[in-house]
């Protein structure tokens, strides 16, 4: 099976945004700002967690020119908070507007915007999974059950836990679809997100990036930090770690319960299709 891995390039390295384009996090281009979604329990403006283009073979929404938006619930006092928060909403090329929708404030004047990375291009590997095994990645006991190198072929290596297609890689939790509400069939896997994705290049200054930049070394078996926090921080708050001299750096543009990963899935039996998706950790 096929499956294909985003390569990332920071938006604060780029020119100001002036069309739309594949991301993650940050503010949603031409999002009509009548759809944005407000969590059920809390009732704050949900917060963006990607945007992304019918693409295909990587994002095929059965629907050309149409975009995927993923919300959650980044309210971490509220009941919904890694359940329910998660929304997701699919328009028609003729829904999307010009210019970026800035979210909604909640009752406090606060908005919960997320780091925000484009996606520069995609990577094609394949699965080693054999295709009589994958029934069991929907199945939390015969996925249980899977030898290590079957169920995670590249170990628990966050790298490997942002793609589109190919078989869910599970967190240490093991299969947490909730069949009541995303039964695979009909609902296909689309793509997983970790929080941390990565990005080729030596980590920038934080005060380019407008967030904190950690930078550690491996000295005698010991970890060794180097804070450098921005003089002025943006209003997409994230997180960028590398270690001394890396040629990549992990950017932490959303919390999922600080080291959770979004499995998304769709149903494409109705136009515009079905997105269901939820985070574990
Ligand atoms: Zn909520």
């Amino acid at each position: 099976m096929r499956f294909y891995r985003p390569t990332f390039e920071l938006a604060a390295l780029q020119q100001p945004q002036d069309r739309l384009v594949s991301k993650l996090g940050g503010r949603p281009w031409g999002f009509p700002q009548t759809r944005w979604p407000v969590c059920p329990d809390c009732f704050y403006p949900m917060s963006m967690v990607a945007q992304l283009e019918h693409d295909p073979p990587m994002i095929d929404l059965s629907l050309p020119g149409g975009v995927l938006h993923l919300f959650f619930c980044a309210n971490l006092l509220c009941l919904s908070y890694g359940a329910g928060g998660c929304e997701a909403v699919i328009l028609r090329c003729e829904e999307i507007g010009h210019g970026l929708t800035e979210q909604p404030p909640d009752e406090d004047g606060n908005q919960s915007n997320n780091g925000e990375v484009w996606i520069a291009g995609w990577e094609p590997h394949d699965d080693p999974v054999p295709l009589e095994r994958v029934s069991s990645f929907y199945d939390d006991g015969d996925h249980m059950n899977l030898p290590d190198g079957i169920a995670q072929p590249f170990g628990f290596d966050s790298r490997w836990n942002t793609k589109a297609g190919g078989v869910p890689y599970w967190t240490g939790n093991g299969v947490t679809l909730d069949p009541s509400s995303i039964a695979c069939p009909p609902f296909e896997f689309l793509l997983q997100i970790h929080q941390m994705v990565y990005v080729d290049g030596a980590a920038p200054p934080a005060d380019v990036v407008g967030c904190t930049v950690s930078i550690y070394r491996e000295i005698a078996g010991e970890t060794e930090w180097e804070h450098h926090a921005p003089a002025k921080p943006s209003a997409s708050p994230m997180s960028v770690i590398s270690e001394h001299g890396a040629q990549s750096y992990g950017v932490d543009f959303v919390n999922f319960g600080s080291d959770g990963t979004a499995f998304v899935f769709i149903d494409r039996r109705s136009a515009p299709p079905v997105v269901r998706w939820h985070w574990s950790r």
